[in-house]
């Protein structure tokens, strides 16, 4: 798609406040394809007054209206799958049918499932002598990050306008493109004017102006933990609600008497897609201490397939390569062993990284704490379940997690005991109505299906 280089506020694309732009690249080949305006303060506000003048008539309209628009949104998503699939190839570098099924085929369902929830929701409800009435909270600033372009926009978005909320929405300054493209997508659905405003622009700009905006209600944040820290401080600071979707460090837990070859396989799959840029990614591997050689040597043998460039795309940009490249090399330094991969860059151009498996890794070990968003696995050795229990529980973060078990009951009773969000039973499908969300500091509320809606309500209650 061609660039826009204004902002969308008010049902319009309107020429941005101030002169500066950002450059638009594809990291598979670092060619710049287009640019954005940057926005400002000043754009950020003239979005937010927007979306207060709608907000009274968008919450007012019936669910079921609500409901019509945001069906009619999915459509035009669906319509448009093969330019947005193609757009998030151009600006985030994933291959083509990663982006076709999960980019652009995600968002579609997510948007479905809203479309039903709006109309089904219950904003009513009765509890002894009172009425209690769900209400929408007000203007919502949703600040998104370039790992699921859309995906993450939709997941905001699409609750937000089901609960009869309006929305500012700043996008990752690297994937732009796939935002402005949702941005025509809302238009042609034919919802209000000033219900949905796009202002681009880079964090330390337009995301905090948008975070510390008096006349946003609430904040939802995806993104790093460090930014997330400060956003929820200003919140906090404000007594303004806030959504915070962090980082994570999730276990793919392989109990005794799983299937290894089909745990390892889904596994490995699980971490390399998308570059291994997906906060939820089961990057730590637990097997225990009898099987964890040949898990080593199955998990090499997997890895060999995701070829650079063909497989698998690069990562967003130079400074997460870099980012990348270190970890492996401080895996390395701390004693972990290579079994795959390693810190040189497999193609001259284009950010890419080796795909990457490391054995020997302890819970200690930098590469088993922090969050890499690279194609990197750890595989760890347990002793036993109630080890495995600890190395799993063992980080800051919850936010997702695997188990494999000889049946769905005993992997259960293990996931039961995991301090995460939400966990995978023997391989687990997509469920858009599943919440999603962080235990310990991964984040602060959840996003998808009704759990999603209830972030952008407020509680009345009348007695009688
Ligand atoms: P980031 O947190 O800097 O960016 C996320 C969003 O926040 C972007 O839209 C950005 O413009 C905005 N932002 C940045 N600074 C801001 C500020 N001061 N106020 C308001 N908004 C601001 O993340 P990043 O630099 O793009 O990625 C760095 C790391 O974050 C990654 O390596 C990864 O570990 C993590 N990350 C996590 C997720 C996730 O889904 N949880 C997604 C992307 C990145």
């Amino acid at each position: 798609m061609k660039a826009h280089d204004g902002m969308y506020i008010g049902g319009e694309w309107r020429p941005a406040a101030g002169p500066d732009t950002i450059a638009v690249v594809n990291p598979a080949d670092e060619q710049v394809i287009g640019h954005v305006p940057a926005g400002t303060a000043e754009d950020v506000d003239a979005a937010v007054r927007a979306a207060r003048a709608a907000f009274p008539g968008w919450a007012a309209t019936p669910p079921a209206e609500r409901a019509g628009r945001i069906a009619a949104l999915r459509d035009v998503l669906a319509a448009r799958k093969d330019e947005i699939a193609g757009t998030v190839t151009a600006e985030l570098g994933s291959p083509l049918p990663l982006s076709q099924a999960v980019h652009a085929g995600v968002p579609v369902l997510v948007a479905g499932s809203y479309a039903e929830l709006a109309a089904s929701y219950a904003f009513e409800e009765k509890l002894g002598n009172s009425t209690v009435l769900l209400e929408p909270v007000g203007v919502v600033g949703a600040i998104t990050p370039w790992n699921y372009p859309l995906h993450q926009i939709v997941a905001k978005v699409a609750p937000a306008l089901a609960a009869g909320c309006t929305v500012v929405l700043k996008p990752a300054e690297d994937t732009p493109l796939t935002a402005q493209l949702f941005a025509e997508a809302v238009h042609e659905a034919g919802l209000p004017a000033g219900v949905f405003n796009l202002v681009t622009g880079i964090g330390a700009v337009a995301g905090q102006a948008l975070s510390e905006h008096e006349g946003v209600d609430l904040v939802s944040f995806t993104g790093s933990t460090a930014v997330g820290r400060r956003i929820g401080a200003t919140a906090g600071a404000a007594v303004k609600r806030v959504a915070l979707e962090l980082g994570g460090k999730s276990a793919n837990v392989i109990l005794p008497g799983a299937d290894l070859a089909k745990a390892v396989n889904v596994g490995v799959a699980n971490v390399m897609s998308n570059s291994g840029q997906t906060c939820s990614a089961w990057t730590r591997m637990l097997v225990d201490a009898e099987r964890y050689e040949e898990a080593v040597a199955l998990a090499a043998t997997a890895v060999a397939k995701y070829v650079p460039g063909e497989r698998i795309g690069p990562v967003v940009n130079a400074e997460q390569q870099a980012r990348v490249r270190g970890y492996i090399e401080k895996g390395v330094e701390e004693g972990a062993r290579l079994v795959a991969g390693g810190p040189e860059a497999p193609r001259d151009q284009g950010y890419y990284v080796s795909p990457t498996v490391f054995a020997d890794v302890t819970p200690d070990m930098t590469i088993a704490q922090e969050e890499i968003f690279g194609p990197v696995l750890s595989i760890l050795r347990y002793e036993d379940v109630d080890d495995a229990l600890r190395i799993a529980n063992g980080t800051v973060y919850g936010l997702a997690g695997a188990v494999w078990g000889a049946d769905d009951e005993e992997a259960v009773a293990f996931a039961r005991r995991m301090d995460t969000g939400q966990v995978d039973i023997n391989g687990g499908r997509f469920n858009p109505l599943a919440p999603f969300g962080g235990y310990k500091q991964s984040g602060v509320g959840r996003e998808l299906g009704p759990h999603g809606l209830s972030e952008y309500l407020q509680t009345k209650s009348l007695q009688f």
